[in-house]
């Protein structure tokens, strides 16, 4: 089981809520939470390799802040004593911050990133820092420059990619809530991998100051947690406007935990350009997300969801998708672009790893790049420097942009008939290890119904609607407009409700 015997709480998966309440209310201590984590991580993290790097001085210079608090009898902060961990894309002061990559193997950050500080500031507690594919650029977390990572529910496939650790660790008990980011579908497609909830918020929603760039139009930071009202939580505490961050949005940040309960009503247009505030809520089906290459069970799962989105008191929607199928072409035209002038900084100079032996500069930054990076960094960086060349800019970038316009503008037109759509997170289930390493365009297919959030800017999550046959989780996925987590998370949590289980209680 994923059960955490701490003393004090009762033997279910600890909720967010029920770590902060057992050290208010005195049945446990701080110490002996983070104790229990770590103790966990020690015994079960070296089969499958979540973690890269552990911040265990870190974790208890803040559990003393929260037991002295807890001690006087003070008001704890909403996240006080919670275990949590981070990819490793995230930066964190004085803690070993890699990409996942050689190149920064031994890259002490002088600084935190802002979703990272804000969450301590509510009282987490820092366990670690998370594997991932390198720089985050990948399906399956094989990518990883150090190991790769096992799913938790079968340790002979992959926990998807590339935020598999934080992923994994959620799954396995290991972190009550983590911090991934998304490009491409990085929280939600490894979310359903492991079985656990993952949210993409909108582009803006949280600020990416400390996040370790990739393709910067496109990557996101968002929680994964093991119900949707934890993955409430960890999003109200990290969204809003950083100075720091000049692409974060100044847009008020609901009480996405408040706002779970309402009823699951139309939001705002109705299509007619007016309001219906009384109306059902509107869930757009588009069958487009549905077409060939979905394994049939996934589809059986997802399309039993979406009838119990019906019975919940949703009216389902045909909506219509059009540009969908030009989203892989375009997604991997600007994310290697991106990518190629974001890591162009990884020279030998500023960061990390230096190539020894060099006898000129141009040797030097060779060098440095040849060895600190990893094969499909590499073929990234050449895809990416060609797409942007003179003469085929053009050609390629140009219209990857507009292709990007128009799906946004499919979405906009979809968005004024329903509230939310619902679709599958991933193609299939967890593939195994090794199953795809040699055949990147297989492992780029893995995106097929992410990529398009990413594009777009809107919100998705990814929460567990059933398993195959082999006891694998499935993932439903459910977009919203822009700035509208809210009934994204509304609509998710009633169906979790529904559903009557937490994911992390069932057996690993
Ligand atoms: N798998 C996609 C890629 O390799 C998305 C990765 C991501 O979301 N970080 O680019």
């Amino acid at each position: 089981m994923t059960t955490n015997k701490i003393a004090g709480l009762a033997n279910t998966v600890p909720s967010i809520d029920s770590i902060r309440s057992a050290i208010a209310e005195r049945r446990t201590t701080a110490f002996a939470v983070a104790e229990d984590y770590f103790a966990r991580i020690k015994k079960e993290d070296a089969e499958i390799g979540a973690f890269l790097t552990l911040s265990e001085d870190r974790a208890m210079a803040q559990v003393e802040r929260i037991h002295k608090l807890a001690v006087a009898g003070d008001p704890l902060p909403p996240l006080a004593g919670v275990p949590i961990a981070i990819k490793d894309v995230m930066v964190t002061r004085g803690v070993r911050t890699t990409a996942g990559s050689k190149i920064l193997e031994n890259f002490i950050p002088p600084y935190d990133c802002t979703a990272v500080a804000r969450l301590e500031a509510a009282g987490a507690v820092v366990l670690g820092k998370l594997n991932c594919d390198e720089f985050a650029m990948g399906s399956s977390t094989e990518n990883s420059a150090y190991r790769p990572v096992r799913n938790p529910r079968d340790k002979t496939r992959v926990p998807g990619g590339s935020s598999g650790g934080s992923a994994a660790a959620v799954a396995a008990g290991m972190a009550v809530a983590t911090l991934g980011s998304d490009t491409g579908g990085s929280i939600r497609q490894p979310a359903s991998f492991c079985g656990v909830v993952g949210l993409k918020p909108t582009y803006g929603r949280v600020s990416r100051y400390g996040l370790i760039a990739f393709a910067s139009s496109l990557d996101h930071i968002g929680p994964f947690a093991n119900t949707v009202k934890d993955a409430a939580l960890v999003l109200r505490t990290i969204a809003g406007r950083d100075p720091m961050d000049a692409t974060s949005a100044e847009v008020p940040v609901p009480d996405y935990v408040a706002e779970l309960e309402k009823p699951l009503k139309a939001t705002t247009h109705d299509g007619s350009g007016g309001t219906s505030p009384e109306g059902k809520l509107r869930v757009g089906v588009a069958k487009e997300y549905f077409g060939s290459g979905l394994d049939t069970e996934v589809l059986a799962a997802v399309e039993k969801a979406i009838q119990k989105l019906a019975l919940l008191g949703c009216e389902i929607v045909p909506v219509s998708l059009p540009h969908t199928e030009y989203a892989i072409p375009a997604y991997y035209i600007v994310a290697t672009a991106e990518a190629s002038a974001n890591l162009a900084r990884y020279d030998g100079v500023r960061y990390g790893f230096r190539a020894k032996g060099a006898k000129t500069l141009a040797e030097m930054y060779r060098e440095t790049r040849d060895g600190g990076f990893g094969m499909e960094v590499k073929r990234r960086i050449m895809l990416g420097t060609y797409a942007l060349s003179a003469g085929y800019y053009d050609a390629y970038y140009l219209k990857a942009q507009k292709v990007r316009t128009l799906l946004t503008r499919d979405f906009d037109e979809a968005f004024k008939k329903v509230d939310v759509i619902a679709a599958p997170t991933a193609p299939t289930a967890a593939f195994k290890l090794g199953e795809k390493v040699d055949d990147p365009l297989a492992m780029y297919l893995a995106d097929i119904y992410t990529v398009t959030a990413n594009l777009a800017g809107i919100p998705g999550i990814s929460v567990p609607c059933g398993e195959t046959r082999e006891g694998l989780p499935i993932g439903l996925q459910i977009f919203g407009r822009h700035f509208d987590e809210s009934t994204v998370l509304r609509v998710a949590y009633a169906y979790e409700q529904d559903q009557g289980r937490s994911r992390g209680a069932r057996p690993v």
